[in-house]
């Protein structure tokens, strides 16, 4: 019974949701699971795709198109971004969903996973049309989410104040305030403290574990990061502090490299301030290509999808891999780098300090009481450490990948409360 997309050869241009069937393909072998349960798990549960009418400034009307995917909810209400993107695909949004899923089961976090978004370049929009666009996509999605059934959060091309529009349209039409409807507000309307840091922060932690695992030092680390924006920047930043040598950013225009290492606080985010990667001024410019293939020992893709291909990956010198961004690794690439020993720690442990942190914003909004940044960090230091030793444990009693080891923690939860729950109606 196994869906057409999953046993079709791996290729570049790979979807998002063939990448993860196939990943789900494989930690189950390793698993004793109720086929017809994988069967469940390999497809969402549903996908909405709504239109939305926008009128731009100049009063002219235009209709976009979003998407929400809700993969699975065994575990608890659906959970996952909203991305704003003109590559946002329906396939990609059930792909995105299903990370999201193990993401949250790898966690250990009571929620499932969801993922949606709208075909548009929000540099294209003014703020005020983003604002637009937001409340109505907040309005066309109001019967599928709710602080108990589906919780968005940002993702690609939104942020805090995209929330705090979505929340308050929504709360709008309830009658009544409703923090808990997304995650990732910024704390002045119920948003937690340290939320926006904590997809890089948790890069930077897993990067620090993993490096210990190897007996590597740290101070002597260099590290060369794809991509500047919020999970970028802030791993870098963490790792710098940590003493590692961050020696090569970039943003969408290309690569700054200094192989002295760079002072990253110096450097502004992309999202802080667009443009200003590429436009700092270290000894050498470099072009994001280039920057996957220098000799580093950790390389963390923190940009886009399918970044590292069959194309690629055997030109990858770094030593290990760290995923920042979602689904950077094709299955080829992923393929090419078990055979090289590379270990790539995946993205749903090494990135999910973001969804961490909207479950602590969670039960802040409901029990309607803020936490300090120091406890917010704090237990996401003991939530990241738990998870690491749970994945740590499957990769030393089997002979999988960092990727299998990580499935097979999610997959066992997510399993184990399917068979609990049953099948019905
Ligand atoms: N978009 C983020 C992710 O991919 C966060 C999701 C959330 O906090 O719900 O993990």
């Amino acid at each position: 019974m196994t869906t057409t997309d999953s046993t079709t050869e791996p290729d570049e241009t790979e979807s998002a949701v063939e990448t993860a069937r196939r990943q789900l393909e494989r930690a189950a072998a390793h698993l004793d699971i109720d086929e017809g349960v994988i069967e469940r798990l390999r497809h969402p549960t549903s996908v909405y795709r709504v239109s939305i009418p926008l009128e731009r400034d100049d009063g002219s009307q235009e209709m976009y198109t979003g998407y929400r995917a809700h993969h699975d909810s065994v575990r608890g209400p659906y959970k996952g971004g909203l991305r704003y993107h003109p590559g946002v695909t329906e396939d990609e949004c059930i792909g995105l969903s299903m990370w999201m899923t193990w993401k949250c089961a790898v966690m250990d976090i009571p929620f499932g996973g969801a993922k949606g978004g709208v075909i548009v370049d929000p540099k294209d929009l003014s703020s005020n049309e983003k604002e637009r666009l937001t409340r109505r996509f907040a309005e066309e999605l109001r019967p599928m989410i709710g602080p108990m059934r589906d919780i968005p959060a940002p993702d690609m091309g939104t942020g805090p104040q995209s929330m705090a529009w979505f929340m308050d349209a929504y709360s709008m039409q309830e009658g009544q305030t409703e923090p808990g409807v997304v995650t990732g507000k910024p704390p002045v309307v119920g948003g937690s403290y340290g939320r926006e840091e904590a997809p890089g922060r948790s890069v930077g932690i897993v990067t620090r574990e993993a490096l210990a695992y190897y007996d590597r030092d740290p101070a002597e680390t260099a590290v060369a990061v794809q991509g500047f924006g919020s999970v970028g920047a802030n791993a870098a930043r963490y790792l710098d502090e940590l003493g590692a040598s961050i020696v090569a950013v970039s943003d969408v225009d290309g690569a700054i490299y200094d192989p002295d290492g760079l002072d990253t606080g110096d450097v502004e985010g992309h999202d802080e301030s667009p443009g200003m990667v590429s436009g700092y001024d270290a000894p050498e410019t470099l072009t994001n290509e280039e920057l996957l293939e220098l000799d580093v020992d950790v390389l963390i893709p923190a940009a886009i999808g399918n970044v590292l291909t069959g194309e690629n990956a055997r030109g990858v010198d770094a030593d290990m891999i760290v995923e920042g961004a979602n689904g950077p690794t094709t299955s080829t690439a992923d393929q090419i780098f078990e055979e090289r020993d590379v270990p790539v720690i995946p993205d749903i442990i090494a990135n999910a300090g973001g969804v961490t942190v909207s479950y602590f914003e969670w039960l802040q909004d409901i029990n309607r009481r803020s936490w300090r940044l120091e406890r917010v960090n704090e237990e996401l230091e003991t939530e990241m450490r738990r998870a690491w030793t749970d994945v740590r444990r499957e990769y030393e009693s089997r002979d999988v990948t960092w990727r299998d080891a990580t499935y097979i923690v999610a997959l066992e939860r997510i399993a184990a409360a399917h068979e609990a729950r049953g099948l019905w109606p």
